[in-house]
This record gives C-alpha cells, structure tokens and sequence, in this order.
C-alpha cells in the first residue's frame, strides 16, 4: 500500500537527481532505476486521491439529495399542521369571549403574536400595541 508515500521527499530526491547534477550514464541508470521504484508508487497514490475524490462527491451528491428530501418532508409536515390547525382557528374566531381583539387597534388574538390581558374579561393590548407603546416612551425619554 502507498498510503505512507511521502510526496516531498520524492520530490526533493527528483530535483537533486535532475537539477544539481552532472549527468554521467550510471547516473542516468540510477535515475531510471529510481523512476521504476517511485513512479509506480505515485500512479497508486494518484488512483487512491482519484479513488477518495469519487467517493467524496458521490457523498455530496447523496447528501444533497438527502437535504432536498428533508425539506420537501418539511413542507409537506408544516401543511399538514396549517390544515390540522385551521378548524380550530375557525372555531376559535367564532368565539368571540375566545378571540378577543386588541382594545387599542382591534386586531382579534389570533391575528397578533400575543394578546395580553390587564384582568379577567379585559382590556387587552397586543403585542404590536406594546412595542409602539415603548417607542414611544423611549422616544420620549430621549429628549
Ligand atoms: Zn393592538
């Protein structure tokens, strides 16, 4: 297996061979010689890398795949809820004691993300009314 093969110190070992050297023919022999040992060595190491690659973007695909069947799971979940709450939301609206509306802008409760009520049976204020409320306040502090 090549998976120890060093890269650098084959690199290091062709440069020296070809670049800081007079050439003679046994010098050549030997750099045959060491081709024949590394260069088969870095074919394997080129088709593992090759190998690993494949595999990773077989991995991404899949995972990509996987991410598109989550979210149309997602989808599918989050209308199924909308259409499991909407007769409640009809029963609710209709009840009026149950779906009371904002005492300063009127909006019903489940048109607002929370209602609050200062005692039982009223007034109430909605969040909306809240928030303006306290920019207004700031706005006042601020002068
Ligand atoms: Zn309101």
């Amino acid at each position: 297996m090549t998976a120890s093969l060093d890269l650098e110190a084959v690199k290091r070992e062709w440069q020296t061979s070809l670049f800081e050297r007079e050439f003679d023919g046994d010098d050549l022999l030997d750099v045959v010689q060491r081709a024949e040992k590394t260069v088969p060595a870095l074919i394997a190491e080129v088709e593992r890398l090759t190998a690993k690659l494949k595999d990773q973007t077989e991995r991404i695909a899949q995972l990509h795949r996987e991410r598109g069947e989550a979210v149309a799971e997602f989808g599918r979940l989050r209308a199924e809820i909308e259409r499991a709450w909407q007769p409640v939301k009809e029963v609710a609206s209709a009840a009026p004691g149950f779906n009371p509306p904002c005492d300063f802008c009127g909006r019903p409760r489940l048109q607002v993300p929370k209602l609050i009520r200062a005692r039982a049976g009223g007034p109430y204020i909605c969040s909306h009314c809240v928030e303006l409320c306290a920019d207004i306040l700031r706005e006042e502090a601020g002068r």
